[in-house]
């Protein structure tokens, strides 16, 4: 196996694209160094991108792809989901190399971080073809093309919750929920209802987020939202829970975050 630590990004992307075996980026490696991980002949560590940084102001969070979600778990700055998700991450030893744009790229079947940041409707800046393009974190995980630099999200102040299942502490979560929006004029406005470890990759639930948009949070009815959720997951059963029991845990998150909403706006 041959590694490489490039100091730019076109270097970076040069190698990754260099005919022959498989190259694959390396940010903080739990999932590459993970035994079900097929075996790369090329790292390219990105750990000399200077990709590890947050700025945080009141209009926009940019979170560098290769900042740890630890350092996520210890901000007084960053919004309460995020940092409630970065928390509730595996062990202190798995946050401290785990990174939140491997947790992006990573594509493992159950994420902490991708229903929070989905839900703040996240972008995603990514160095391709030698230069930096910016999507919607939804979309770019539909090619998952290029280096992702950073996640940014454009508006922190949206009101976002994420509500999680584990056996235990610091192992991998069953099921996470988040949802988020904004209320404009006493309604619902653009949100988003995501859910990762259901099936094998991170859903937006759009036919339960249409109901929302424009009610008023005191008139969301729990059988309704609920009906048109469990009618567009396709839970399956994997070694954490049974598809019927995630079913349940995903009821009871958006019951009790729909709940507290309702609590703050009486
Ligand atoms: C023991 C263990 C426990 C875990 N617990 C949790 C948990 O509690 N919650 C949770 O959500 N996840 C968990 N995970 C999954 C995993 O740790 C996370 O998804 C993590 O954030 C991956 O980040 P990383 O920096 O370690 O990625 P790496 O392992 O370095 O990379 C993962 C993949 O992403 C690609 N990649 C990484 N960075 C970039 C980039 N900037 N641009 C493009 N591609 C990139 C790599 O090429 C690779 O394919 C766990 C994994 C393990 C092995």
């Amino acid at each position: 196996m041959e590694y490489f630590a490039p100091l730019t990004l076109r270097e970076a992307e040069n190698l990754k694209n260099k005919a022959g075996g498989s190259n694959v980026y390396l940010a903080g490696g739990t999932i590459l160094n993970w035994k079900k991980s097929p075996k790369a002949d090329c790292v390219i560590d990105l750990k000399n991108l200077k990709l590890d940084y947050m700025k945080i102001s009141d209009s926009r969070i940019t979170l560098g792809a290769m900042t740890a979600i630890q350092d996520i778990a210890e901000s007084k700055k960053l919004p309460g989901a995020l940092v409630t998700a970065a928390r509730n991450f595996s062990s202190k030893n798995i946050r401290n190399m785990a990174t939140i744009g491997g947790s992006a790229a990573g594509k493992f079947f159950v994420s902490d971080m991708l229903p929070v940041l989905l839900s703040f409707k996240a972008r995603t800046e990514f160095f391709i073809n030698g230069r930096k393009r910016r999507l919607l974190l939804e979309e770019w995980l539909k090619s998952g093309q290029g280096l992702i630099c950073s996640l940014i999200i454009d508006r922190p102040g949206r009101l976002v919750k994420v509500r999680q299942e584990r056996i235990s502490a610091i192992d991998f979560p069953m099921i996470v929920t988040a949802i988020g929006f904004e209320i404009i004029n006493a309604r619902i406005k653009d949100p988003v209802i995501a859910v990762s470890g259901a099936s094998a990759k991170t859903e937006i639930l759009r036919s339960a987020a249409k109901y929302l948009e424009n009610s008023s949070i005191e008139n969301v009815s729990h059988g309704k939202l609920n009906r048109l959720v469990q009618k567009e997951i396709e839970p399956v059963d994997n070694i954490k829970a049974p598809a019927g029991v995630k079913r349940r845990f995903i009821e009871s998150h958006i019951k009790a975050m729909i709940d507290e909403y309702k609590e703050v706006e009486k």
